[in-house]
């Protein structure tokens, strides 16, 4: 079994302040003693191959992992046939650049664009399983957690995916869950919970393949409002719709308590406001205590 590793969701706003050159991310996550960076190509996959060739390289000398977070607007589910062609077209060109990276996990949202949910999600599923022949399948594929409640990506719609989709393994946004079910995410017992669930519906290997995001937030009836940082407490006066406490959720003594029960060894990626490195780093040596 691997080890547990930690990391940042895109550049950290602390590494600008040391860096101008974002290849330069690599040491200073090593020098930080992270181990993962997610490369946000969440408005297209545009990097160009000796930048990613030149990444590839840094990120082993440095051994730091990547992976991919595929753009926002992969919408699979939508009712039209020119976007959900367009969608399949970005999955593709993700896999291509994961190649030449050596990624082995892309990640992207379920998403909305449906007019009936079921109708959705079995589209959703139909569209990757008509592309899952041109895919390499050691590169594996990982539907997120919606944050809001109107998008896929429940936890059963993860998992019915994960179920029907063989290269699709869970991504298990404690955030957006603790949003779209309005406060769920507040216990280490509602994290094992989920995480007995996927291990029940979908065996125990793709429990321990899980990709993880965690950090708190806040939000409305909708769901997801903001991304957080651990520790923020709502200022006087402006207590969120749902929360009567004094800390935002998911915490992160929580989740490294949760997967410690479930003996996991996952890689989880920290998406706290500004401070995914501070978050990270608070998760790590929670782990290791
Ligand atoms: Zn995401």
């Amino acid at each position: 079994m691997e080890k547990a590793k930690f990391g940042v969701a895109g550049f950290p706003i602390h590494f600008f302040e040391e860096y101008k050159k974002r290849e330069y991310i690599f040491q200073w996550l090593e020098q930080l003693n992270l181990d993962v960076i997610e490369l946000q190509c969440t408005y297209g996959i545009r990097m160009k191959e000796e930048q990613a060739n030149l990444y590839r390289d840094l990120a082993l000398k440095h051994h730091i992992m990547m992976t991919i977070h595929a753009p926002y607007y992969i919408c699979l589910a939508s009712m039209k046939p020119e976007t959900v062609k367009r969608s399949q077209l970005e999955i593709k060109k993700a896999y291509e650049l994961a190649k030449i990276l050596g990624v082995n996990r892309i990640i992207f949202h379920p998403g909305g664009g449906f007019q009936d949910r079921k109708e959705g999600l079995e589209q959703l599923i139909a569209a990757l399983n008509e592309i899952v022949p041109e895919l390499d399948s050691s590169i594996h594929l990982y539907p997120e957690i919606g944050g809001k409640v109107n998008q896929l990506g429940s936890l059963d719609e993860i998992i019915e995916i994960c179920k029907r989709v063989p290269i699709a393994y869970p991504c298990i946004d404690f955030a957006h869950l603790h949003a779209r079910e309005l406060g769920s995410m507040k216990s280490k017992e509602a994290m094992i919970a989920v995480l007995d669930k996927i291990e029940s519906e979908l065996g125990r290997d793709k429990l321990l393949q899980t990709h993880f995001h965690v950090y708190p937030v806040d939000y409305t009836d909708k769901g997801e409002k903001v991304h957080k940082a651990f520790g923020d407490r709502p200022e006087k006066g402006q207590l969120s719709l749902f929360e009567e406490d004094l800390e935002y959720y998911p915490r992160a003594e929580d989740y490294i308590n949760a997967i410690k029960e479930k003996r996991l060894e996952p890689i989880t990626i920290c998406e706290a406001h500004n401070t995914q490195d501070v978050g990270a780093i608070l998760m790590k040596s929670l782990y290791q205590k």
